[in-house]
């Protein structure tokens, strides 16, 4: 295990606005120069794995080995129980070249049918990737169930058709906060800082 000291930099492999936002703010409390991978024109590697923690660590090495600092990086997705954990880390791909997340919705629904088993969970797994090749993953869960039709406006993905357990509002509905309290990506993003950060 290697821990990144708190006054080292770190490249952010993601493309996504939200996301390295989400990062950076967590990542500047513990003192880490967060560097995004757009600012450096890093390329986006294909996410050709059939695992979360194997398509994060193909993405975080890319970054790592081009710009020769540690990179961090994440996949994500939601596991129906119904679908044998269908879309998993297809989840993204659910929503068709346009990435239409109401049609990756739909698709999930219509494939579920009238199956009274309703559980379903996310999953974000974290690389920290060194320039010499060696990786660290750590993984978040967010378990709960699937409702439909569809609520609330906040959020992204598939947030409106999930409610996490303990919960009577979906994703989509809560404030990001309550949202980053619970989430998949919130507790992965909590141990990364507990575990590979030195203290
Ligand atoms: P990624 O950007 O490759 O990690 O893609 C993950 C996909 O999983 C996204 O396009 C969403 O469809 C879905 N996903 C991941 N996290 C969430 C979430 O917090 N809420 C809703 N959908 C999510």
């Amino acid at each position: 295990m290697r821990y990144l000291s708190p006054n080292s930099k770190l490249v952010l492999a993601s493309h996504n606005a939200g996301k390295l936002r989400e990062f950076s703010t967590l990542l500047a409390e513990s003192g880490i120069t967060v560097l995004s991978a757009g600012e450096l024109d890093l390329p986006e590697p294909e996410e050709t794995e059939d695992s979360f923690a194997g398509n994060a660590a193909i993405k975080a090495l890319a970054a790592a080995k081009a710009s020769g600092l540690p990179a961090l990086a994440d996949d994500s997705g939601f596991c129906v129980s119904a679908l044998d954990g269908k879309p998993g880390v297809y989840s993204a791909r659910w929503g068709g070249p346009s990435k239409d997340m109401t049609l990756a919705m739909e698709r999930v629904h219509r494939e579920m049918g009238d199956n009274p088993d309703h559980r379903a969970f996310f999953v974000a797994a974290l690389c920290l990737a060194w320039p010499d090749g060696e990786t660290q993953t750590v993984q978040g869960e967010c378990h709960g169930t699937v409702v439909w039709p569809p609520r609330g406006t906040q959020g992204h993905g598939y947030d409106p058709m999930f409610v996490p357990e303990g919960e009577t509002r979906t994703f989509a509905e809560m404030p990001e906060s309550d949202k980053n309290a619970i989430s998949h990506r919130g507790r992965a993003l909590e141990l990364f800082l507990k575990r590979f950060i030195e203290k």
